[in-house]
């Protein structure tokens, strides 16, 4: 069984799929507590129905879009994600998988995208004391990501809302192993327009002078910051 908020047809609009036409499947529930997570609904208080994977397979069938995405919230907590996953690939789906890369499967993904948290990630001020211990200490574990790294196709994205936060990317490149520089992205953090451009004109610069990639969120420029997109 796998808890699930949301499954929709949209358009990818982070990463190296940006414009591809996919099946979002949000897995609902999360071992983190980013503080400026945008879809606390699958994670601070995850929402949504525990479905079986011939459930979510069903679901998915009323649409023809070869890719899905499978995102959450922390999809990787789930214990039935292998056997969704080879539902898939037995559908003939592109499968990307959204993960912060603190829990390790070994499963069918063409795609890890994985977005490493950073120490900026830390919800002081905003959980118990609990989950801020539990959040820091369970963040970044880059021995898991140089694992799922090793299992397909990846990306690396990286939140940032400062040049402190860039800097603290390069830190944690110099300890992770076998990264490939086009497959690093820096994207800003915001949920407006607005904020995305404020972010952006400085780290468009940042990543000039560093040679890494600039990701933008381009469905909050097309759609907002909404559910279902
Ligand atoms: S890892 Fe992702 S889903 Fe979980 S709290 Fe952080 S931003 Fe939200």
């Amino acid at each position: 069984m796998i808890n699930i908020s949301e499954i929709f047809n949209s358009v990818q609009g982070e990463g190296i799929l940006t414009g591809t036409p996919s099946i979002f499947v949000r897995t609902s529930g999360c071992n983190l507590r980013c503080w400026f997570c945008d879809t606390r609904y699958a994670s601070w208080e995850p929402e949504g129905d525990s479905l079986s994977v011939k459930g979510v397979l069903e679901s998915i069938r009323r649409w023809p879009t070869g890719h899905v995405v499978i995102t959450g919230g922390e999809p990787m907590i789930f214990e039935d994600l292998p056997a969704l996953c080879r539902g898939l690939k037995a559908a003939g789906k592109h499968i990307t998988i959204e993960t912060a890369g603190t829990v390790d499967q070994d499963l069918m993904c063409d795609l890890w995208s994985i977005s490493p948290k950073l120490s900026n990630s830390t919800p002081v001020g905003y959980a118990s004391d609990e989950w801020i211990r539990q959040h820091d200490q369970r963040r970044a574990t880059p021995e898991i990501v140089e694992r799922l790294m090793t299992r397909g196709d990846y990306q690396l994205k990286f939140v940032v809302g400062s040049i402190l936060d860039a800097e603290e990317v390069l830190e944690y490149l110099q300890v992770l192993k076998g990264w490939d520089r086009e497959r690093v992205m820096l994207m800003p953090r915001g949920v407006t327009g607005e904020e995305l451009k404020l972010q952006t004109s400085w780290l468009a610069k940042w990543c000039r002078d560093h040679d890494l990639r600039l990701c933008d969120r381009q469905h909050i420029h097309w759609f907002g910051n909404r559910r279902g997109t």
